[in-house]
């Protein structure tokens, strides 16, 4: 017997908008996901293909000492040099395709989350039945990753110069999430819009 194909739901959301947390929430209600963010740095642990070729490119200061990628030398690295970023992406995307592809057809649940920060830049929201966004305003997310991350207000702003502004994804989704409130106030969102996803999934 052949598994049937999974109903992918994305959850998209720049960094610190949310998506762990809501993940979180929709694991306790039975629903599994899988996390780009988490598969891109499984493709490049140690021994990796990828982490080899990013050895061979870069030598040994993108190494830690423990033999992992020093992610915060490679971030420098991309941001200043957009060649760079393009020969990474297209190391490191196939492979990360590939993985979460089998991630989500190993699953069992009545949808799979695709957490993914890129979800539409990759266009990896065409695997997807229906997407979900999170909003946040800016100032508020901000805050939320120099306290989550311990960095620089100037860093947050450069990361989130890289991903697309949330009005723009917003505007593709089929559900919106609003999260500047306290977590309760999202768990009780989260919760409702599930409700609404398996009904719909009925239809
Ligand atoms: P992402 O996975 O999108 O990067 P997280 O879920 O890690 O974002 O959230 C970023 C930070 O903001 C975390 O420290 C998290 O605990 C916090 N956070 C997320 N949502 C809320 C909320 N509604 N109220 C307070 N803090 C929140």
């Amino acid at each position: 017997m052949t598994n049937s194909p999974p109903t992918i739901i994305g959850l998209a959301g720049g960094i610190g908008s949310g998506k762990s947390t809501v993940t979180k929430y929709f694991n306790e209600l039975g629903i599994q996901s899988v996390d780009a963010d988490d598969v891109a740095r499984l493709v490049v642990k140690p021994n990796s293909d990828c982490l080899k070729k990013i050895h061979l490119r870069y030598g040994n200061d993108i190494l830690l000492n423990d033999g992992t990628l020093n992610r915060k030398v490679l971030r420098e690295i991309i941001f200043d040099q957009p060649k760079e970023r393009e020969w990474l992406e297209a190391l490191t995307h196939p492979v990360i395709r590939q993985e979460i592809m089998a991630q989500l057809n190993a699953t069992t649940s009545r949808y799979v989350l695709l957490v993914h920060p890129l979800l539409f830049e990759t266009k990896q929201d065409t695997l997807c039945k229906w997407v979900i966004a999170i909003d946040v305003p800016r100032e508020i997310q901000i805050q939320r990753i120099i306290s989550r991350d311990n960095v620089s207000q100037d860093s947050a702003e450069k990361i989130l110069v890289t991903q697309l502004a949330n009005n723009e994804r917003i505007k593709r989704a089929d559900f919106v999430l609003e999260n500047a409130g306290n977590i309760a106030d999202m768990n009780a969102k989260v919760l409702k819009l599930h409700q609404k996803i398996l009904e719909s999934l009925l239809c």
